[in-house]
């Protein structure tokens, strides 16, 4: 039996590698929507194995040093778009976002994160990936490059919809600005995947910061895998704020995160699956959180 070929090559392109970020953006401006920023390729190669996209020219981001980097500035972690994310395992300056060291793990496996870079997996906006369901959790703000200056934008005004975000095609994301909360904070990543290193079916980031009380003064909920892209669930996040950790109804609470959500169906899991998955995790990610931020 001769089973149907499928292309395994890219079609043709042309390879620029650029040294500066200046000189990146200028090749971008040169050739608008026929040119493509290649980070850590972990997606964007395989789409272009596979042919599900082309583009006549990519331009390589390995060779621009200024663009890697993780540092502490005006009360962010300022992370560079080419950091890899093994490097923000690695990193302690990282710790101070303790959402990144909880969600960088699950993502793929560590042959995956030693290439795939932070800035890439925000810019490529997958629905169920990790990093952008963190950015989106704690209010990151996105440094954005074009040939007319740099400008940061919200990460809820970034995600447009799935691999879809408001980076133009003359621009590139540059660096990530992640808030650090205070140290009475506490925060939690949990995911339903099929198998160990897979996209997730499911999931969600959360964080709460207690006040000087002990109740809890600010709440953060983002959840992935559960539209197409990654959301906030903010009525449940205003009905955790005042509460007392140990009284909050978190079952309740849960359910408000996925109440207005209709989630994708596809050959991994229903719709129903995933909005009753999707409360789960949302529960037993909130408990873990409290927890952390009480001890
Ligand atoms: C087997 C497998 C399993 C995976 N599992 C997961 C998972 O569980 N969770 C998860 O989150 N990810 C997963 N990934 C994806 C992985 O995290 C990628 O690293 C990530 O999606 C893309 O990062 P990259 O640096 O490789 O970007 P690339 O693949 O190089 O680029 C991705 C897209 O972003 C654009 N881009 C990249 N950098 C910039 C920039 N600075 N400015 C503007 N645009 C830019 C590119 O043009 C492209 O469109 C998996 C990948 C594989 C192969």
């Amino acid at each position: 039996m001769r089973l149907p070929s499928r292309p395994v090559k890219p079609a043709p392109f042309e390879y620029h590698a650029p040294e500066s970020i200046a000189d990146a953006l200028a090749v971008l401006a040169e050739h608008g929507d026929e040119a493509k920023p290649l980070a850590g390729g972990q997606s964007l190669v395989p789409m272009l194995a596979l042919r599900l996209t082309r583009f006549g020219h990519l331009v390589d981001l390995n060779r621009v040093p200024e663009l890697s980097g993780v540092e502490r500035k005006n009360g962010m972690l300022v992370v560079g778009a080419m950091t890899r994310q093994a490097a923000v395992e690695r990193s302690e300056a990282a710790a101070a976002v303790p959402l990144l060291g909880l969600a960088t793990p699950l993502i793929g496996h560590f042959q995956i994160r030693n290439r795939g870079t932070v800035g890439g997996s925000i810019a490529h906006a997958d629905p169920a990936a990790e990093l952008p369901a963190v950015a989106l959790a704690l209010d990151a703000q996105l440094e954005i490059a074009s040939p007319s200056g740099t400008r940061l934008e919200s990460a809820s005004d970034f995600f447009v919809g799935t691999w879809t975000t408001s980076v133009g095609d003359e621009e590139l994301l540059v660096g990530v600005h992640f808030p650090v909360w205070s140290d009475r904070s506490g925060f939690a990543v949990d995911e339903v995947a099929r198998r160990l290193g897979d996209f997730a079916l499911v999931g969600v980031t959360c964080g709460v910061e207690l006040d000087e009380s002990g109740n809890i003064g600010r709440a953060a909920i983002a959840l992935l895998g559960m539209a197409s892209t990654p959301v906030r669930a903010s009525a449940a996040e205003a009905a955790l704020v005042g509460a007392n950790p140990s009284a909050a109804d978190l079952t309740e609470i849960a359910q408000l995160a996925v109440a207005n959500l209709d989630p994708p169906e596809d050959i991994h899991a229903s719709s129903a699956y995933r909005h009753s998955v999707g409360a789960h995790v949302v529960a037993r990610a909130l408990a873990t959180a409290m927890e952390d931020a009480t001890k």
